[in-house]
């Protein structure tokens, strides 16, 4: 079968809510509503490693970005940056296409817009020396499958199909 050739990079916890900081899980597992019109657009998915469960594990406590600042945290999410460029380049010097990044908005390692989270500020900054340009959308802070997402998807649409 031929491949679509378009791969798109996204936080770890948009495929799996288990694991996020135990009370701020928004679904059992992953955000259906964005999985599936990435699938129905047959485009694949990157899946980032989750820097604060590497960091912490599932017992963490909810932290600020100020208190994640730590240079063994900076060392982690620049580790993950730099393999997840690799990878970006791999897949570009091939002649596929990246869709984008997606990340989660608020969230002190992986925000894109706005104030950015630890991996977004290493991982774009390694991005930009690299020469690769992405485009960038952050999940909602409200976000939830279903009625409260209907916006938030309906930009997705369009953010998927605008390269
Ligand atoms: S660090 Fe990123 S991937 Fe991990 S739970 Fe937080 S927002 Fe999701």
């Amino acid at each position: 079968m031929e491949r679509s050739k378009k791969v798109i990079f996204t936080s770890h916890c948009i495929l799996n809510q288990n694991a996020v900081v135990a009370p701020l899980a928004r679904a059992k597992g992953p955000y259906r509503d964005i999985v599936d019109i990435i699938f129905e657009n047959g485009i694949g998915i990157h899946q980032l490693p989750c820097p604060e469960f590497r960091h912490l594990g599932l017992k963490r406590k909810p932290m600020t970005k100020d208190q994640y600042d730590t240079e063994e945290y900076r060392k982690l999410c620049k580790e993950i940056s730099k393999d997840t460029v690799n990878i970006m380049k791999e897949y570009i010097n091939n002649g596929y296409q990246i869709v984008g990044l997606i990340g989660i908005n608020s969230s002190p390692t992986c925000s894109i817009l706005g104030k950015k989270g630890i991996l977004m500020e290493e991982l774009l900054a390694l991005c930009k020396e690299e020469n690769i340009e992405l485009e960038l959308i952050d999940v909602p802070t409200d976000y939830q499958d279903g009625e409260k997402g209907k916006e938030f998807i309906a930009k997705l649409k369009v953010f998927l199909n605008s390269l």
